[in-house]
């Protein structure tokens, strides 16, 4: 294990000791992610969104005018993605698996349609 000190990308509340875990900051519950890290746009790895996305979603969610709103849309995002993957469960049991290709491209496009809303409240932020 490397030991590397640094900070949490998005809220820059907590300091991670290593890359090589799986720790969640407790501020911001981002999980320690070395490519995501590295590329701020990534957004295929612990974390459902990259890191630039998931600062939008910290910024209107810890902004008392857009709180309430991103908690929803969050609550939204979350369902959207278990339910899916709920399905593709299903799916595979009947042997009619979509191509991961296909799965890949319905959570990105679930993905764009909440960092789109995000945006818009970030707006009012
Ligand atoms: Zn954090």
């Amino acid at each position: 294990m490397r030991e590397v000190g640094f900070e949490c990308p998005i809220c820059g509340k907590y300091y991670f000791q290593e890359f090589d875990s799986l720790e969640e900051c407790p501020f911001c519950n981002w999980v320690v992610n070395i490519v995501q890290y590295d590329n701020y746009d990534f957004s295929e790895g612990s974390n459902a969104l990259s890191v630039n996305e998931y600062r939008i979603e910290h910024t209107v969610l810890n902004n008392i005018i857009t709180k309430e709103a991103a908690e929803i849309l969050r609550e939204e995002f979350r369902s959207k993605r278990n339910n899916m993957q709920k399905e593709f469960r299903v799916i595979k049991i009947e042997q009619t698996a979509p191509s991961c290709e296909e799965m890949c491209q319905q959570f990105v496009a679930v993905r764009l349609q909440y960092v789109e809303k995000l945006n818009q409240l970030q707006r009012h932020c």
